[in-house]
């Protein structure tokens, strides 16, 4: 990631992190501020609807008190339940309700009196005269009051009105006696609970009231819908429905305050009373969406406060990070330039800020690598010189060396070869020598010579002669051997090798087969492994294992049973072959002396014969076949042979 995406990154952070918290907190606050602000007010104009509905009742209960304590209305009606014609005080009567009592309110629908029996004998509406009412409610529960009483009916209707009305019914009683004489009923419209509803000043856009009551399993509205404009009582919905919730709990008898759904299904902050004396639910309500609409406002202001952020914090964060990256994109072209070899490049130091102060240190460093470089090359052409002249040497010391070597070689096969002629003459003529001198000793003691003589003789004769004779037989017999050794050694590197693939499981079986009387003799165990095959010259190769294989039958352990072990393993590319006995070892600062000419050890009580050649031809093969011999011995258990031959 560039430094400039990184700047950009950074100052988005710085930026954006605090407006959103910031933003969020607010909008949370607000949002539970309203919210509890909304509720609280709700409830305050659901309990003062309530209070006004309950002293609207108080007002019609008052308008029907005060009816029930008319004069006329009072003797009218003791007139017509005295007397059997009624007509004349009945027209009378209905007269003065129509014109001096009904004029009085003008939310009265109706007003009828009914006698003692329960039968209407005079009403303002006609379909209302003459009726008997005696079972019903609004008479039965009121004809029992006491005078200055009232009764509100809980039904909403009567067969003959064709309107809902409320029942408000006071006793009517003699004027003397104080005797019931039967009842007065106000029927107002119910359509008059809508003026108390719909006065919805300060209730918003959506803002709402509604009284509603019980019936059955439905709540039924008293008051005309705002958003269901029908008749009031013609709508219901049920009692257990999420949209029925507020007037439920209204009507539970419960007063507070939710956010819930309401008879639209729609989400609504709203606050409930239950008006006792009605049994009625009342539920002020206001859509949630334009309660929070000024949330909303704030979040869509936050969103494009954000954006415009985010854009100027952008326009300056590229700004600045160009400012702060253009040097070090210069930097970063002079080192590419200076790592792609031209250390003449200067970068421009720029500005007087670290970078500056970087751009000139940099420059310091190319001018100092500039001079390392210079060093280095003059050193490097030295020294491709020096290498090139000491190859030259080495080669020629090598050659010389060959040269050397194979003079060495010749000088040790003529000497050898040239030496044992006059060696085989001085064996020769010195058992000559000694068989004359054999035949000699008997003569001269049978001759007569006197014993002095004969005793001046007798050292030179009897132990002298006889021991330089036997001395200079033995010295040249030594001689002889090492003689052969050498000019063994001496062909060997003349010898043409013709190298090829070897069976060794073949080789070293015959081998074994060659040494099979010795083996047996002595009781050894040989165990072979399957052995991998090598390149060698077959008899040079069997020559190196019919010498190890000797040594080993040779430096046996005579206190133990003797075992051999033959294997063989493919180790990167060469063939690595192991032979190994349980012999008396060698110590370990004799390890490589074994490989020196005529080094032989000799091991308290070991008189095993031998010239001290074996190894040394050994190594001398191997070196011939690319190849090498190692050992790993521990004196009293045993010896490893690592023989090395190319795969
Ligand atoms: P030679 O066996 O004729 O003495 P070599 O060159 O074969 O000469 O061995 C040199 C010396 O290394 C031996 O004299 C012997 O002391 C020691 N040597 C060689 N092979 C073994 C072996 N398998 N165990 C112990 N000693 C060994």
């Amino acid at each position: 990631m560039s430094i400039k995406t990184k700047l950009l990154i950074f100052a988005l952070c710085i930026s954006l992190i605090p407006i959103s918290i910031i933003t969020t907190l607010y909008y949370f606050n607000a949002r539970s501020t309203i919210e509890r602000q909304t509720l609280d007010w709700l409830t305050a104009v659901a309990e003062s609807k309530k209070v006004h509905t309950l002293s609207f009742l108080d007002s019609k209960k008052g308008r029907t008190i005060d009816f029930s304590s008319d004069g006329f209305i009072r003797d009218s009606l003791e007139a017509i339940s005295s007397s059997e014609t009624q007509s004349p005080v009945v027209n009378t009567l209905i007269r003065h309700l129509e014109v001096n009592k009904k004029p009085l309110d003008r939310h009265i629908t109706a007003i009828a009196v009914l006698d003692i029996n329960g039968n209407v004998v005079a009403s303002t509406n006609k379909l209302w005269l003459g009726k008997d009412m005696s079972k019903a409610t609004i008479f039965m529960s009121c004809v029992t009051k006491n005078y200055g009483e009232t009764y509100i009916g809980k039904s909403y209707s009567v067969p003959y009105l064709n309107e809902s009305c409320i029942f408000i019914s006071a006793p009517l009683t003699s004027r003397q006696e104080h005797k019931t004489m039967g009842v007065i009923i106000n029927a107002y419209d119910i359509a008059i609970l809508d003026e108390i509803t719909t006065k919805r000043a300060g209730m918003g856009e959506s803002g709402e009231a509604l009284l509603g009551m019980r019936k059955g399993d439905s709540v039924v509205f008293l008051t005309t819908l705002k958003y269901a404009p029908d008749m009031p009582l013609s709508k219901s919905v049920p009692l257990n429905s999420s949209g029925a919730k507020p007037m439920r709990l209204a009507l539970k008898g419960e007063g507070g305050a939710i956010i819930a759904l309401d008879y639209r299904n729609i989400d609504v902050v709203a606050a409930y009373q239950y008006i006792p004396e009605m049994d009625w639910g009342l539920v002020t309500k206001i859509d949630k969406k334009e309660v929070f609409a000024p949330i909303t406002r704030l979040r869509i202001f936050t969103i494009i406060l954000g954006c415009i952020s985010a854009i100027v914090v952008i326009a300056i964060a590229i700004i600045v990070s160009k400012r702060v990256t253009k040097p070090i994109q210069k930097l970063v072209e002079g080192t590419k330039r200076i790592a792609s070899g031209d250390l003449d490049f200067k970068i421009a130091a720029g500005s007087k800020d670290e970078i500056g102060y970087l751009a000139a240190s940099f420059n310091d460093m190319t001018s100092q690598l500039g001079e390392s470089k210079k060093q280095v090359e003059d050193y490097a052409q030295n020294l491709e010189q020096k290498v090139e002249d000491k190859t030259k040497e080495v080669k020629h010391m090598l050659v010389e060396l060959t040269y050397k070597n194979k003079e060495m070689e010749q000088i040790i096969y003529v000497t050898s070869h040239d030496l044992r002629s006059p060696l085989l003459n001085i064996q020769g003529f010195s058992r000559e020598l000694q068989q004359s001198f054999e035949q000699v000793l008997p003569v001269l003691n049978e001759s007569g010579i006197s014993p002095e003589t004969r005793e001046k003789l007798a050292d030179a004769l009897e132990e002298d002669i006889p021991d330089a004779l036997k001395f200079i037989l033995d010295s040249s017999s030594k001689m002889d051997t090492l003689l052969s050794g050498l000019l063994r050694i001496s062909r060997m590197g003349r010898v043409v090798l013709a190298i090829k693939q070897l069976d060794m499981n073949k080789l070293i079986s015959n081998i074994i087969g060659t040494y099979e009387y010795m083996i047996k003799e002595e009781k050894v165990k040989v165990q072979v492994g399957e052995l991998p095959s090598c390149k060698g010259d077959n008899a040079q190769i069997n020559q190196v294992f019919s010498n190890l294989l000797d040594n080993a039958l040779k430096y046996l352990d005579s206190d133990r049973e003797g075992i051999i072990r033959i294997s063989g393993e493919n180790k990167n590319g060469h063939i690595v072959y192991c032979l190994e006995d349980n012999g008396i070892g060698i110590v370990e600062r004799q390890q490589t002396k074994v490989f020196e000419i005529f080094h032989r050890l000799n091991p308290a009580g070991n008189d095993v014969a031998g010239e001290g050649l074996g190894l040394t031809i050994i190594r001398k093969i191997l070196d011939r076949h690319d190849g090498k011999i190692w050992i790993e011995s521990e004196p009293g258990k045993g010896s490893k042979f690592f023989v090395s031959l190319p795969a």
